[in-house]
């Protein structure tokens, strides 16, 4: 039996869930979207992933088909409709059918897809050895381009780095901008410990601001940690003393190497557990 899909306005069994050839998010990567996990049949940070998908839509002038309260309401029936307990659900918005033209403004209604499936998660063996990556030479898109924050249907950005990391047998790549500062890796934000403090590229270095990220953050803060945000070089990343990424999917992951250079003393370091420990704990809906 396939997933249930919700498509525009109700639910669909997934082989009915079509949509056009003509639709300007298949033509033209026209389009935003958002990763949303279940931890427990609770949709984790659901409004702030609505609030950010509202953003990103109305950057690109995209009209939302449907209100705030609306979408919460149809995410929540697709989550339960497909039973998910722990799960992901990939919440997306095209700009609809239009011509084979850019033009965006003669397309019909946008269209709304809602999925919720199971999450294929990194192996637990990774997040307790680490992961290694390598430096993209792929430069993040430029922020005067496409502002980073808008989490658009376009990812060939990432996906370039993506394929850089695989073709050097690592999972990620961390990508830099066009003046050589870290922006981010492909799907996650870039953070490093430094003598004790907390370090990460500010939004407009080119990163998408991560939900986990302004968690991590806030879970920081309450450990007493200093958090700054800061341009970072690759040689802050080569020497710092622990490095981790933080994602919807990921969560928080510790990194072990990278460019061959050894993270610390090549395992996840105290801050890293730390840090990961108590976003558990959060996510689990848990007092650290
Ligand atoms: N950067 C990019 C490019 C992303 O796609 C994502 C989301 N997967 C992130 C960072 C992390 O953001 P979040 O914590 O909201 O998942």
């Amino acid at each position: 039996m396939g997933l249930k899909v919700w498509l525009d306005n109700k639910l669909v069994d997934e082989a009915d869930a079509r949509i056009s050839v003509f639709d300007h998010g298949l033509l033209y990567g026209d389009g935003v979207f958002e990763g949303i996990r279940v931890y427990n049949r609770r949709i984790f940070e659901l409004e702030v992933h609505i609030k950010r998908l509202f953003e990103s839509a109305k950057a690109i002038r995209l009209v939302m088909p449907m209100t705030k309260d609306k979408l919460i309401g149809a995410v929540e029936k697709t989550t339960a409709a497909n039973g998910i307990i722990d799960g992901y659900i990939r919440l997306l918005v095209t700009r609809g059918v239009g011509t084979l033209g850019l033009n965006p403004l003669i397309c019909e209604n946008g269209r709304l897809i809602i999925i919720a499936d199971n999450i294929q998660l990194y192996p637990e063996e990774l997040y307790e050895k680490g992961m290694k990556v390598v430096s993209a030479t792929t430069v993040r898109n430029h922020p005067l381009a496409i502002p980073p924050q808008v989490k658009s249907l376009n990812y060939l950005n990432s996906i370039l780095a993506k394929i850089e990391a695989l073709d050097s047998d690592v999972p990620e790549a961390v990508l830099y901008n066009h003046e050589g500062y870290v922006a981010e890796a492909t799907a996650d934000n870039v953070f490093i410990v430094k003598d004790g403090v907390v370090y990460t590229p500010p939004v407009e270095a080119g990163a998408l601001e991560g939900i986990t990220r302004g968690i991590v953050f806030r879970l920081a803060k309450e450990e007493k940690l200093e958090v700054v945000e800061k341009n970072l070089t690759r040689f802050d990343l080569y020497v710092c003393d622990e490095f981790f990424l933080t994602g919807t999917a990921a969560e928080v992951i510790g990194i072990v190497e990278i460019d061959g250079r050894i993270i610390g003393d090549g395992r996840p370091g105290p801050i890293t557990h730390l840090l990961r420990k108590k976003f558990f704990q959060y996510a689990h809906g848990k007092k650290s």
